[in-house]
């Protein structure tokens, strides 16, 4: 698998200033309007790193775990079901990366001892967690709001919500005893923008973009940063769901938006928080 080139860019938007530290990156991102910029990556800029992916069987994910692992990282793939998650695990062995780790896990029900435990055993196996990218998510129903059904509603909220809550307060603490750690969380161009009959879905990603600036300002101060990719139209499973007529190859590939991805985990990143980023 060869995903990357030297030459990479992502763009964003709305980035403010944190602190002294930040200046130097921000000063260059900072722009009322978007700006693209260039990231080069380089060979096993994520060497050393453990780094928690869900939603890694599939999609934006699974490509995640193999880039990340592609450049050293040791990747704990969390995810719904086994067997693509096992299909991952083999890929990234096959391709003579660091062994990964699995964790079958459906967000739905997990309970916060399920977190607790999971970050304990992280830490015991591992000795130290470096990021974590808050990937996983459900759509629902794509239905004008009066016809949501309420059903939908919190299993959208229980996904893509209350397990990021639960997740990254059981996290935090272990991703503080890290050198330098980033906590990622994923939202969407329905995350800042409400748009029709995307209901439950974009108001949850309103809720992630929420949580991440609050996480965010509160360790302002610390060696953890917080931010959230919107990854832009991408060709998976859940695109096609939202657009099923869609012609996959005018859009982008996971592995096309990969720089961001690298960027957030990598200490090239370091001085970047409470950020809302744009893959592509
Ligand atoms: P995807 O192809 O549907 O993959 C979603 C992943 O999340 C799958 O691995 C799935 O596991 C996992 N997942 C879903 N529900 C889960 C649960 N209850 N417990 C554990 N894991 C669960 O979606 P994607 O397009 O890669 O999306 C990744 C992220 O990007 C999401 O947060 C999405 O909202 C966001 N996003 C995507 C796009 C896009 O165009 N693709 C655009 C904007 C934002 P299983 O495969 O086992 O079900």
């Amino acid at each position: 698998m060869a995903v990357f080139v030297n030459e990479l860019s992502f763009s964003v938007e709305n980035t403010r200033q944190h602190s002294a530290e930040s200046s130097r990156i921000i000063g260059k991102l900072y722009q009322q309007f978007i700006h693209m910029f260039d990231y080069s990556i380089t060979p096993e800029i994520l060497a050393n790193k453990t780094i928690l992916i869900t939603g890694a069987g599939a999609g934006i994910g699974r490509q995640a775990a193999l880039t990340y692992a592609e450049l050293g990282a040791t990747v704990i793939l969390l995810g719904k079901t086994v067997a693509k998650l096992e299909a991952v695990y083999d890929e990234i062995l096959g391709n003579g990366h660091p062994e990964p780790a699995i964790v079958p896990l459906d967000l739905k029900g997990a309970t916060k001892q399920n977190y607790i435990d999971l970050t304990s055993t992280i830490v015991s196996q591992f000795g130290k967690l470096d990021g974590a990218l808050l990937n996983a998510s459900m759509l629902g129903e794509l239905t004008p709001f009066t016809q949501v059904s309420e059903q939908i509603w919190h299993d959208v909220m229980n996904v893509n919500v209350n397990a990021q809550f639960l997740l990254a307060q059981a996290l935090i603490p272990s991703l503080l005893k890290a050198e330098s750690a980033s906590l990622v969380f994923t939202s969407s161009g329905v995350g800042n923008k409400g748009k029709a009959y995307w209901g439950a879905y974009s108001v949850s990603k309103f809720a992630t973009e929420g949580m991440m600036q609050v996480i965010a300002d509160e360790y302002e101060n610390s060696s953890l940063r917080v931010n959230a990719i919107n990854p832009g139209a991408t060709s998976t499973n859940m695109r096609a769901s939202a657009y099923p007529a869609e012609n996959k190859d005018s859009i982008a590939a996971p592995e096309d938006i990969m720089p961001l991805y690298v960027y957030l985990m990598s200490d090239d990143s370091k001085a970047v928080n409470a950020q809302r980023l744009n893959a592509q």
